[in-house]
């Protein structure tokens, strides 16, 4: 049975990453989903916007308020979105920083709290060594 246990360990231990791993994905998806409903509803808010210019123009109402409620109405979607996609950002999988251990974008070339170079082949052109012991270098 001890084989049999240690295979359950194994397993157990598989989950646990995976499981890891699907929470960032469902994270991140989840905010994707919102962000991409969000951009509907401004959509349908800008086309409600110019059935009411349309309106108005043609008839020759006066529709400032209207106008007024829904340029409000956007904007507060805007700010939503906006709002999303920063948690959207801090979501994704980033890079760790080697000097303070921030989370960065994928995309950044520094640290956002530190500064440090994200680009290990940033660092071998400045003519650093890598530390003693370290992990690196393993992948030749
Ligand atoms: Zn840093």
């Amino acid at each position: 049975m001890s084989a049999f246990d240690h295979f359950l360990d194994k397993a157990k231990q598989m989950a646990d990453v995976a499981g890891r791993k699907t929470g960032e994905v469902v994270e991140s998806s989840k905010y994707k989903m919102q962000a991409y409903k969000i951009t509907g509803n401004i959509q349908k808010a800008y086309e409600k916007l110019g059935s009411i210019v349309y309106d108005s123009t043609k008839y020759g109402t006066d529709s400032t308020q209207l106008v007024e409620s829904c340029i409000a109405e956007i904007d507060g979607m805007l700010a939503q979105l906006e709002e999303v996609n920063q948690k959207l950002d801090a979501a994704q999988p980033g890079i760790v920083c080697p000097a303070c251990g921030a989370a960065n974008n994928l995309a950044s070339l520094f640290c956002s709290k530190c500064g440090a170079s994200l680009r290990p082949a940033a660092q071998k052109e400045a003519g650093e060594e890598p530390a003693a012991g370290s992990e690196e270098g393993r992948d030749s």
